[in-house]
């Protein structure tokens, strides 16, 4: 076995499209960045990344390479457990995002749902979790900000 932990923070901007583990928010801000700033897709992939000792993110896909410019974080995801993963497995992940607004409760599952199918594990294997900053942390209370956390074990397959 072994774990790995990772972490992302993203500003948010009226107008933007909020993404997390692939599933669009309806939200009146969104995400600001290089790729579709999925932050809670970026958190897995360095905790998965951090289990492997195989870099982190922006190792594998600088943001100063064009190719991955508006890149879907699905995709990215999806070639770190299809290429890098292996002969390693996901056991099980747990995650933290914290934003102000809008509530995710109602998301929660949709989300893991999405990740459960990209990371190719049962979905009582995903844990995700909502909580704001209670008004304090600068733009993370405010409500300009998201920030998400990923802790993963990952298992050899046999
Ligand atoms: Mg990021």
């Amino acid at each position: 076995m072994r774990i790995g932990s990772g972490w992302d923070i993203h500003r948010l901007e009226e107008g933007a499209t909020l993404v997390l583990g692939g599933v669009v928010i309806p939200s009146a801000k969104g995400l600001v960045a290089h790729s579709d700033g999925d932050v809670l897709i970026h958190a897995i992939i360095d905790a998965i990344l951090g289990a492997l000792a195989k870099g982190d993110i922006g190792t594998h896909f600088p943001d100063t390479d064009p190719r991955f410019k508006g890149a879907s974080s699905v995709d990215l995801l999806d070639h770190v457990v299809t290429k890098l993963l292996p002969p390693y497995s996901i056991g099980n992940i747990d995650t933290t995002i914290i934003l102000k607004e809008p509530k995710l409760r109602p998301h929660v599952d949709s989300i893991r749902y999405s990740l459960a199918d990209l990371l190719e594990v049962p979905i009582d294997h995903v844990s995700v979790k909502a909580k704001t900053a209670e008004g304090l942390l600068g733009e993370l209370g405010t409500g300009d900000a998201i920030e998400a956390h990923a802790t993963v074990l990952l298992t050899i397959k046999g």
